[in-house]
């Protein structure tokens, strides 16, 4: 039963200590709260808990509960803390320009907008210095999606199986998984073959992947197309990286159709990955745009589209405009994001703490067959489970057990995959050695309880 594994769990693992007490917490209770988000809120697919849990406050890389019970936070709000919970900086910043001046919009001058446009255009590589704040990543790919159409005068978008590139009406069309998909008018979108080294008939083999795609667009299109976006490691699909190299030779092919090369940087930039500030450095490639939320904020609704003048010229022709984007609150936010990941060096970090527990996760893979892939890079990290290693069949009961059972321990991790069979473990960048190490050992006792 669930009271025998919260004891077993309590007596063999406890989470690693942390000073810190939440404040006592006096308002409505889970009970409550579910019934009314039941009956007020629109329904979601999200119910990755039987009963969610009421999560009050949060602390660096913990969660607390309406009871005062401490949670790791293993999914960062879905990849989106990136300091971590209330850091004391981003929160001080957020304060500060809250009291003077909240909203303006951009036909007025702010100088917190300039500085942090300054400052994230001084973190790009190549001649991508133009920013265009708005709101989430789905808004950010929207945006990018009509600029390539504007710029290259075509129509046609690719995008890679098992992309999650957004909810709205237009980027539904570029994510490539039935799970988040409506039977919507998509426009022209053409979902190429994944290089996903674990799944993909062609393995690690990238130059095989970019004929597939080179083929998609001679058999498939005009022969001409508008852009092509890829994620470096695909988050909601499940921490996949693509093969190494195939950006390179994508990017080449893309370019000869006349095309734009767009890097959605949403989970993977900010220096998550570890061995790079953003996720496309890891493949030797420079996009043409690069778009950006989530971890841009650590939490404030932001997120941000960097170009070149020459791409963003295009954007001239007409009034471009976003009521909330770059608003001074989130900008001075967004500015203490950057200055902390600088000033408290969390790309090192990142790739020291990933790489601990990377490796200590595939020592697992020794004990347990249910781990049929462990990959990731820095603390963006997947662990794919089945039941059977050769025939890589989907262990998805198995998972939603270890899930919940992971809950009970005390540790929130994300569970994705175009299957629901991968732990996603993408921590606000805060998250220690030790942290790791719990996972892993919570991981062992887990499967074990099987
Ligand atoms: N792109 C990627 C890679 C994402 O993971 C997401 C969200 O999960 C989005 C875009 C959409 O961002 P948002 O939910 O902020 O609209």
């Amino acid at each position: 039963s669930a009271a025998t594994t919260d004891h077993d769990a309590s007596q063999r693992l406890q989470l690693p200590p942390f000073d810190y007490k939440p404040r006592p917490y006096k308002g409505p209770l889970a009970d409550d709260v579910f019934a009314r988000r039941k009956k007020f809120l629109g329904p979601s697919l999200f119910h990755f808990y039987q009963k969610p849990l009421n999560i009050v406050e949060g602390k660096m890389q913990y969660l607390f509960d309406e009871n005062g019970r401490r949670y790791l936070d293993a999914f960062a709000g879905i990849v989106t803390i990136s300091c971590g919970h209330c850091h004391p900086e981003v929160l001080n910043a957020i304060m500060e320009q809250s009291k003077l001046l909240q909203h303006t919009t951009t036909i007025y001058l702010h100088h917190a907008i300039a500085d942090f446009a300054e400052t994230l255009a001084s973190k790009m590589p190549g001649n991508l210095k133009v920013v265009y704040f708005v709101n989430s990543g789905s808004e950010a790919n929207d945006l990018a999606m009509l600029m390539a159409r504007l710029y290259t005068g075509n129509i046609g978008m690719i995008s890679l199986r098992n992309a999650y590139h957004g909810g709205s009406s237009s980027t539904i069309g570029l994510t490539a998984m039935n799970t988040w998909k409506y039977p919507i008018p998509e426009g022209e979108v053409h979902h190429v073959m994944n290089p996903d080294p674990y799944r993909g008939i062609f393995g690690s083999d990238a130059s095989s992947y970019a004929r597939e795609l080179q083929d998609h667009i001679d058999y498939g299109t005009s022969g001409k197309v508008a852009g092509f976006i890829a994620e470096t490691i695909q988050g909601a699909g499940g921490a996949v990286e693509l093969a190494p190299g195939y950006l390179k030779l994508a990017y080449d092919i893309i370019h000869k159709a006349g095309g734009v090369c767009i890097a959605d940087e949403v989970q993977c930039g900010f220096a998550r990955t570890g061995s790079h500030f953003w996720g496309f450095e890891s493949q030797g490639v420079i996009p043409d745009i690069v778009t950006m939320a989530k971890g841009i904020g650590n939490g404030l609704p932001l997120g941000a589209v960097v170009t070149t003048p020459e791409i963003a010229s295009v954007m001239a022709q007409k009034l471009q405009f976003n009521t909330f984007g770059g608003n001074p609150v989130c900008s001075a936010g967004g500015l203490a994001v950057l200055r902390v990941l600088d000033k408290e060096k969390r790309q090192s970090h990142c790739a020291e703490v990933g790489s601990h527990l990377i490796q200590r996760l595939r020592s697992l893979m020794h004990v347990h067959d249910i781990i049929g892939d462990v990959r990731g890079r820095g603390l963006m990290v997947g662990i794919e489970f089945v039941t059977d290693r050769k025939e890589k069949t989907p262990a998805k009961a198995e998972t939603t057990t270890m899930h919940e059972r992971f809950r009970e321990i005390g540790i929130l991790v994300g569970k994705g995959g175009m299957h629901g069979n991968v732990f996603r473990i993408k921590p606000p960048l805060c998250f220690t050695k030790n942290d790791a190490d719990f996972v892993v050992d919570a991981l062992d006792y887990a499967i074990s309880k099987l």
